[in-house]
């Protein structure tokens, strides 16, 4: 029997922003980044904080400590979604990375694709993206939980976002509600992932992080 999947809209922060199995960068040796909730509640939660410190050989990374700017994997960027400001018709979405997030551009720019004008947008928002760097998470630490197949690395944060995917790849019929976007943590998967071509080899692979999640998972009970 087809076991049926229904996407409500995961996202692939819903497990960024969670306690992340990572290898240490000193040891080499597989440990927890923590994730902390941001203090006031009405916070992003991207604006908590994540800490490693290592139960092999005790390396610690504390962002309130020390300048981990440099250990962002990733930067952030002035972004808006807006209509063009001459024809009015289209919509356009301007982002502009920052070298840093003190100095801040007067404007930011798009081009329109239905009439060319180039709008510049003076209010616009600040967002820590993440590189797209596969494998790897914030602070530009390697994730524990990754393995390769024939057609490429698959990679998850943790046992959460492993379940999900397995859940998924298991479903024989794939459906999304009409409320989940493209952004959808699903609809971004690589089409390789996707295939149901695949998806034996993908289970096998799914299967070999479960292994090695249960040979470190007492780490979690503490
Ligand atoms: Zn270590
Ligand atoms: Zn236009």
């Amino acid at each position: 029997m087809l076991e049926r999947h229904v996407d409500n809209g995961v996202y692939l922060s819903n497990f960024i922003y969670l306690d992340q199995w990572v290898k240490c960068p000193k040891c080499n040796q597989p440990c927890i980044l923590k994730y902390k909730e941001p203090q006031t509640p009405k916070k992003n939660r991207y604006q908590g904080i994540f800490l490693l410190s290592c139960l092999h050989c005790a390396y610690q990374i504390n962002p309130s400590q020390s300048d981990t700017a440099q250990l962002h994997n990733g930067h952030y960027y002035a972004t808006t979604y807006k209509r063009c400001q001459k024809c009015g018709g289209a919509w356009l979405s301007a982002k502009q990375k920052l070298l840093n997030a003190g100095s801040l551009p007067p404007f930011i720019q798009a081009r329109c694709h239905l009439c060319q004008h180039i709008s510049k947008f003076e209010q616009f928002g600040l967002n820590f993206i993440l590189d797209q760097n596969i494998g790897r998470t914030i602070y530009g630490l390697e994730l524990y939980l990754k393995t390769p197949t024939r057609h490429g690395e698959i990679s998850v944060y943790n046992i959460e976002h492993l379940k999900e995917l397995k859940t998924y790849i298991q479903a024989g019929l794939r459906e999304r509600t009409s409320q989940t976007g493209n952004g959808s943590y699903f609809s971004r998967l690589p089409a390789w992932i996707k295939s149901t071509r695949n998806r034996k080899e993908i289970l096998k692979a799914i299967l070999r992080l479960e292994q090695m999640a249960s040979t470190i998972q007492p780490l979690t009970n503490k």
